[in-house]
């Protein structure tokens, strides 16, 4: 690892570290007692900076029902697009039937998202 590399890494760390603060962590006065590096408590574990893999913590963090669900409105959009494309193409009359039930259950499904 380069020192270049090395330092941006330590700035990733500053700026996770800084975003678990901003979700309520907080810094303890203690330093690591492996690595004198800083240690944040958050909900309820503590985690050094320096040798805990903080992009997972952020990363679980960020699993929230709105991001769920926006990410459900694209799969579902993105695939009764391609379900609509090959309905227009079928010639087949049962694979038709597939395909339109198929339609119908992910536009169902679309419409019970919650509406932005
Ligand atoms: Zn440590």
């Amino acid at each position: 690892m380069t020192a270049g590399a090395a330092l941006s890494a330590s700035k990733d760390r500053m700026k996770l570290a800084a975003e678990l603060v901003s979700r309520g962590a907080t810094m303890l006065a203690d330093p690591c007692p492996q690595d004198g590096g800083i240690q944040v408590r958050y909900r309820g574990k503590v985690y050094c900076i320096t040798h805990d893999d903080l992009s997972m913590i952020t990363k679980a963090a960020t699993v929230s029902y709105d991001s769920v669900v926006a990410q459900m409105r694209e799969v579902l959009l993105a695939r009764l697009n391609e379900t609509t494309a090959a309905l227009g193409t079928e010639k087949d009359a049962s694979k038709q039937e597939q395909l339109v039930s198929l339609a119908a259950k992910y536009f169902e499904l679309l419409q019970k998202l919650p509406q932005k």
